[in-house]
């Protein structure tokens, strides 16, 4: 499937958040902020049906620009055919960053060390 990118509304290739866009230093970034409901989770429907509305009217919905090719193959499930950004993800230290904020910060609401054992 074609996608917006991993900063654009809907860029989440696991979930239905359009996530927000804050200010940060002199630009920008999107953020998905924590969320007391239950955020809804794309599954290879959603994602087909998403796919075959966009190309039908020619527009992104909730991220998904087209229909892919491989959509025809048996058994792919496009949401875990869809890896990890690693460039961004290990390359640039995200998920280093993510975890020491997640492990480290007990003062603050994101704080998960209680919860690892
Ligand atoms: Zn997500």
């Amino acid at each position: 499937m074609e996608m917006v990118q991993h900063n654009g509304e809907y860029g989440c290739v696991m979930c239905e958040d359009p996530g927000r866009v804050y200010q940060q230093g002199k630009g920008h970034c999107r953020a998905f902020p924590l969320n007391d409901s239950p955020l809804a989770l794309r599954s290879p429907d959603t994602v087909v049906s998403n796919a075959v509305e966009a190309s039908n009217t020619n527009s992104i919905v909730k991220g998904i620009k087209s229909v892919s090719v491989l959509f025809g193959i048996q058994y792919l499930d496009p949401i875990v055919a869809c890896v990890p950004d690693y460039m961004h993800g290990l390359l640039l230290e995200t998920t280093k960053k993510l975890l020491s904020l997640w492990l480290n910060s007990s003062k603050e609401a994101y704080y998960l060390g209680n919860e690892v054992k």
